[in-house]
Parts: C-alpha cells; sequence; structure tokens
C-alpha cells in the first residue's frame, strides 16, 4: 500500500509512506543493494544501525538458493529473503532480466547500463551472446545454456519472497537504434500481462501478498518513452519502475517524459541511480524510491561521502605518520550520527584496516566504512524528506549542493 502524504508546489517531489508486510518505509528513500541477499561484513544489527528502510537483492544471483529451498518459514513473515538478511525489513528483488540481458553488452566494450561519451545507436548492433524469443531469454552462464522468462521470473521471485517484485522486461543498449527499442518496448509489454497472470495465481489466498511493480522501457526515445509509461501505466501494477538505457544527464529530461502517464497514487522507483546529484534529480522528478550500488562499492573501496565531497580514505594524508597534520587524526566528518563517526574511529585506524591484507582487519576496515556510506544516504533522505515536510526543498537542494564537491 502507498500513501502519499505531501505534494511539493514547486516540483513533482512527494512525501509518501509505502507499506509493505515487514514495515512501513518513508518516501522518498534509498534502496540498498545487496546482490546476494546480504551486505558483506555486516551484522543484522550493523544494517538497522544505518537506517536503511528498504534493501534489494539481485534474482538472478538467488535462483538456484531459492528454488533449492526445502523448507517454508519457520515463523510468519519469514521469507527466504529476510532470512538471507537475517532481518526483517521491507525488501525488493529486481526480476533478472537486468542481467540475462546484460550478458549481451559484453559484445561491445564499455557499454552497460549507461551510455558512455561516445556510445551512439548502431542499427548493426547485435547480441551474438544470448537469444531473445517472445517467451523470454536463452544465455549461456558459466558453460551452462540458461533460460529466463517473465513466468519463471515470477516463480522465482515467489519463493525468494521480496515484498516488492519486478515485472521481467527487456532493457535495451545504448547502442540500440529506435526500431530495436520500439520492439523491446512491445516485448516488455507482452511479458508484463504474462508477469501479472503468473503474479495473481501465485499469490492467490496469500495474506502478505507481494507488490508487483511493471517497468517502463523505450531507451533515449521521447515517444516510445510516452507509450511505454502509458501503456504500462494503465496496467494494474501495484507500482511502476523505470528502467535504462539512457545518460546520466538524461534522467530528468526522461523522468519528464514518462512520470506525467504514471498513475499518481502508486509508487514509483528509478532502477539503477543513486549519486548524490541523480537523487536530487530523481526526487523532483516524482521518484519515491531508487537503488543503487554507489555507497556500499565505494565504501568497500576506502571511497567515503561527506557534506563536503568524497575522500578516499586509502591517501598518504590519513595516515598515522601524519597524524600530526590533522587531517589523519580526525573523524571521518565531525557531528556524522554513524557507528564509525560516533565511536570516533579516527581516519588514520580506518586506512589501515582497509588497506591491511589481513582479511580481518580489512573487514572491520570495510564495516567502518559501509556504516559511514549507508549512515551519510540514509541522513541525507531523511533531510530531504524533512526538507518537504516543511515545503522548503529546493533552499535545502541549494544549501546542499554548493557545499557538495562531485
Ligand atoms: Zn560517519
Amino acid at each position: 500500500m502507498f500513501k502519499v502524504i505531501k505534494k511539493d508546489k514547486r516540483t513533482k517531489a512527494r512525501l509518501g509512506v509505502l507499506t509493505t508486510p515487514h514495515g512501513a518505509v518513508k518516501t522518498p528513500s534509498y534502496v540498498f543493494v545487496g546482490t546476494y541477499g546480504k551486505f558483506r561484513h555486516l551484522t543484522a544489527k550493523d544494517i538497522k544501525r544505518t537506517g536503511s528502510q528498504l534493501v534489494i537483492a539481485n534474482t538472478f544471483h538467488l535462483w538456484d538458493p531459492a528454488l533449492a529451498r526445502k523448507s517454508g518459514a519457520r515463523k510468519v513473515g519469514d521469507t527466504f529473503l529476510t532470512r538471507s538478511f537475517g532481518l526483517n525489513i521491507p525488501t525488493m528483488t529486481d526480476s533478472g532480466g537486468f542481467q540475462v540481458l546484460s550478458l549481451a553488452f559484453g559484445d561491445k566494450n564499455k557499454v552497460g547500463k549507461f551510455m558512455t561519451g561516445e556510445a551512439k545507436p548502431d542499427a548493426s548492433y547485435k547480441r551474438t551472446k544470448i537469444r531473445i524469443t517472445q517467451k523470454g531469454v536463452h544465455f549461456k552462464f558459466k558453460g551452462k545454456k540458461l533460460f529466463l522468462g517473465p513466468k519463471l521470473s515470477m516463480q522465482i521471485q515467489r519463493k525468494i519472497g521480496a515484498d516488492i517484485i519486478f515485472a521481467f522486461d527487456h532493457i535495451t543498449s545504448p547502442l540500440d537504434d529506435f526500431a530495436y527499442n520500439q520492439k523491446a518496448s512491445d516485448l516488455t509489454n507482452k511479458w508484463a500481462h504474462i508477469c501479472l497472470d503468473e503474479h495473481a495465481k501465485n499469490q492467490k489466498g496469500k495474506k502478505n501478498k507481494q507488490m508487483l511493480f511493471g517497468i517502463v522501457q523505450g531507451g533515449i526515445y521521447p515517444k516510445l518513452r510516452k507509450e511505454s509509461a502509458k501503456y504500462i501505466g494503465s496496467l494494474p501494477f501495484d507500482g511502476f519502475g523505470i528502467g535504462g538505457s539512457y545518460t546520466k544527464e538524461q534522467i530528468a529530461k526522461m523522468l519528464k517524459w514518462v512520470i506525467p502517464y504514471l498513475p499518481e497514487d502508486k509508487p514509483r522507483h528509478l532502477l539503477g541511480v543513486g549519486k548524490v546529484a541523480d537523487v536530487f534529480e530523481a526526487i523532483e522528478n516524482g521518484i519515491d524510491t531508487f537503488d543503487c550500488v554507489i555507497p556500499t562499492r565505494e565504501a568497500r573501496h576506502g571511497r567515503l561521502y561527506t557534506k563536503t565531497g568524497h575522500m578516499d580514505i586509502r591517501k598518504g594524508k590519513y595516515s598515522a605518520d601524519n597524524l600530526l597534520a590533522g587531517e589523519a587524526g580526525k573523524v571521518i566528518e565531525k557531528g556524522c550520527g554513524c557507528l564509525t563517526c560516533s565511536n570516533k574511529i579516527r581516519r588514520s585506524e580506518i586506512r589501515e584496516l582497509i588497506k591491511s591484507a589481513d582479511r580481518e582487519l580489512n573487514a572491520t576496515g570495510q564495516r567502518y566504512c559501509l556504516m559511514h556510506n549507508m549512515w551519510f544516504f540514509n541522513n541525507l533522505l531523511n533531510e530531504i524528506r524533512a526538507s518537504l515536510a516543511r515545503g522548503s526543498y529546493q533552499q535545502y537542494k541549494k544549501n546542499f549542493l554548493s557545499k557538495f564537491n562531485s
């Protein structure tokens, strides 16, 4: 269930509450990615301590363990996924489509979800590593021939048991031209119906129903984006995801094409976006939740966020040898409420840990960094929500970005 509490007067931003069987999520909210249904080096208590409200796992990676599961839930509300995270927390899974379809992206170098500067639509671009049919995608993984389609994705996601699941869609590459995107969009529409039917069957008679989000595609083409939003938005999904691919610069433009066609009373999720500047773009264009690997992936490499920008904790200026110079003796950010900064763990100490070849010490360093980055993004979202409640979102954004060096 989703409820919009307040709409911003000057932008499309909105304040809301998304209620799931595992708790309520205040929106807008950041969604952290635990690919394998866990956050390495963090305990359940740690995840709670970061203030995280919603986490997402990848169906592709949980496929085998979820299907191999024999026994049912041990207690009410228990799912494969909450057991995996070890935490009673609202969860999402993607459809597996992104992983499967992006296996083809390796055909051309440097092309991923987002277009690189030079990547242009190329009509000669062919997918040689996968075969797409009306039923789904045939692909090879670790030498094995496999298949994933809308029906199977729904079945796997039911087993995994996330509160919010996504329809199986056809993501395109930035190299795909208009004609290919049109075809992919048509297939996404067709698969949407298969997902809805299978989902209805799966959820029949269930008390705690999973919410199914449909996905809008259409690449970088306004006509296709609008048609996709209109079509997918008219279907009885519980919410909507907006999928790639587009350049970072195109996010706001693309959302302006899509959002007007999506129902006001349903939640909207932006897939795979979450840099600081993008967070603001997404929210003020009407997005309620968005997931990204950035806070956790960067934390593992010692790249930390503060209100003034990034810091690479591995740099020499944070070394214990430089304690007298000042930087090394400080915490990551004064006034930060995360576990690491609250416990006054110094930058020099974190640097030593994260650079350590000793596995345990390195894990401790990563944990300190994860605790800080996740808290940082949750706190940013907390502040954004507070500004929306006060009616001063734009002022808050201006102040924040004027100090933040991206
Ligand atoms: Zn901190």
